[in-house]
């Protein structure tokens, strides 16, 4: 490691499971590179710093942390995401500026703010304020991003709002998207979304760089067509997770381990891992549904059922009497799971996802097909891709969750020998671009030069 602890970088993540972990990881990532953390975490999902104790946290107060208001709850399950986003902006806008004010200017040289680029404009005017530079991260795919940024035009063109006549046409701007695959969300609040995505995408155009979760190979035609406003300045060191400071970090609990116990007794490639994430949630039907079909599947599974993921129900208890003790050790239902070791277990053979940026880097990097039913947002276009660009996985989508179709999905056991060959070759496209010489590593290298070469307080001259 070089020695530049002087050099101190400050990190604002998004307080959601999705958003934080590639925030830790590139700081991980960047520590390693000489560079010092400091972590300024919203009060509202706080994580325990123990775990992190290379870093320095500081948490943020928003004012009305006393009042009852949505952002004491422990989770977002079951919020209007947009809401609940908007909330977050506003509550945590001013004490954020005022703890970045209070950070800058100590003994250290502060090189730069790496903020998540959903925090859009209200880190934008904080680091402005103190004058040092901010860089955004985006923890999502580009393609995904590009779709965003394309929002003006999908609404000029009257993709947007997508009416449902519309659904299964091409969106002839955006191939291989149809209107389905737009990243949009249901929300209380549509106008709401678009000022969200339109600040998350000016936010990261004025920003200092980009810090993508990708790798070249994967998004290369994307990244080529991004516009030229981005060019020079995007850094896709990506997957984050993969970097030698990042692999071996597993957390051993008990769970864990009786969870891995139970997949070393399955044979190679059969077990179906289900899991749709730290936020999506399902209605008691859906889940019911899903239950059955991996039931009459006959195929070993193991399937992360969040508390609170099923609307209106505290875990399982939908579930009809002795539905578990008929499965037996066919099936494993659980809260948690370390996801990246499961998907590194021989005996998983195809990941039933909500298609999540993190849970399809992770899949593609261990080289596991992916049965796509995404919800909302940057997933729907993820799931277009591992289908029709990456080929490595199949749709199911939402509105079909009927039991039968899922039993048949899951049948499929080989998911094809092509699928299978197309996973494994990107598995070792993601490795070569991490290799010593390839595209991540001599991003990375960039990257950090990039950060060095900030002068600090030099943002307003
Ligand atoms: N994850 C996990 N255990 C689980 C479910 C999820 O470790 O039981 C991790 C997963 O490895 C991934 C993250 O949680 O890194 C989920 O991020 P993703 O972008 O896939 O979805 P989100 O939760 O943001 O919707």
């Amino acid at each position: 490691m070089e020695e530049r602890k002087e050099r101190r970088i400050i990190m604002f993540p998004l307080p959601f499971q999705g958003h934080f972990h590639p925030m830790i990881q590139i700081a991980r990532i960047l520590h390693h590179h000489g560079f010092s953390i400091t972590i300024l975490h919203t009060s509202f999902n706080f994580p325990d710093p123990s775990y992190y104790p290379n870093f320095t946290f500081r948490t943020i107060y928003h004012h009305n942390e006393e009042q009852e208001d949505p952002l004491s709850k422990p989770d977002a399950s079951g919020m209007d995401l947009v809401t609940f986003i908007r909330q977050l902006r506003q509550s945590y806008a001013d004490p954020f500026r005022e703890s970045l004010a209070a950070e800058v200017g100590g003994g250290e040289t502060e090189c730069c703010l790496v903020s998540d680029v959903v925090w859009g404009r209200t880190s934008e005017v904080a680091a402005e304020e103190v004058g040092i530079r901010r860089m955004v991260l985006i923890t999502s795919g580009v393609a995904s991003f590009y779709a965003f940024a394309a929002y003006p035009l999908l609404r000029d063109k009257h993709y947007l709002p997508i009416q449902d006549s519309r659904l299964d046409e091409l969106v002839t701007e955006l191939p291989p998207l149809r209107v389905k695959d737009l990243p949009v969300m249901e929300t209380n609040e549509p106008e709401e979304l678009y000022r969200a995505v339109n600040n998350m995408v000016e936010g990261a155009k004025s920003s200092s760089g980009i810090i993508w979760n990708t790798f070249e190979d994967l998004e290369r035609t994307t990244l080529m067509n991004f516009s030229p406003e981005f060019q020079g300045l995007i850094f896709p060191v990506g997957p984050f997770h993969k970097h030698s400071e990042n692999i071996l970090l597993t957390t051993k609990n008990k769970e864990n381990h009786v969870t891995t116990e139970w997949l070393d007794k399955q044979d190679p490639q059969t077990v179906a891992y289900v899991s749709f994430g730290s936020l999506a949630d399902i209605e008691e039907k859906e889940f019911l549904e899903i239950a059955w079909g991996l039931r009459n599947s006959q195929r070993p599974f193991l399937w992360v059922v969040r508390p609170g993921m099923v609307q209106g129900t505290e875990w399982l208890e939908s579930l009809p009497c002795g539905f578990v003790e008929d499965i037996g050790h066919r099936g494993k239902i659980v809260k948690w799971v370390n996801q990246l070791e499961v998907l590194a277990h021989p005996a998983v053979g195809a990941f039933w996802t909500h298609c999540g940026w993190n849970s399809t880097l992770e899949s593609i990097c261990e080289g596991v097909p992916m049965i796509c039913t995404p919800c909302f947002t940057d997933q729907c276009v993820n799931a277009r891709y591992i289908v029709d660009v990456w080929q490595v996985g199949m749709m199911l989508d939402r509105n079909k969750l009927d039991k039968k179709e899922i039993e048949k999905v899951l049948r499929i056991k080989e998911m094809g020998e092509g699928m299978r060959e197309s996973c494994l070759n990107w598995k070792k496209r993601a490795s070569v671009c991490l290799s010593e010489h390839g595209s991540s590593s001599k991003y990375l290298e960039k990257l950090v030069g990039h950060v060095l070469s900030f002068d600090s307080y030099a943002y307003a001259s």
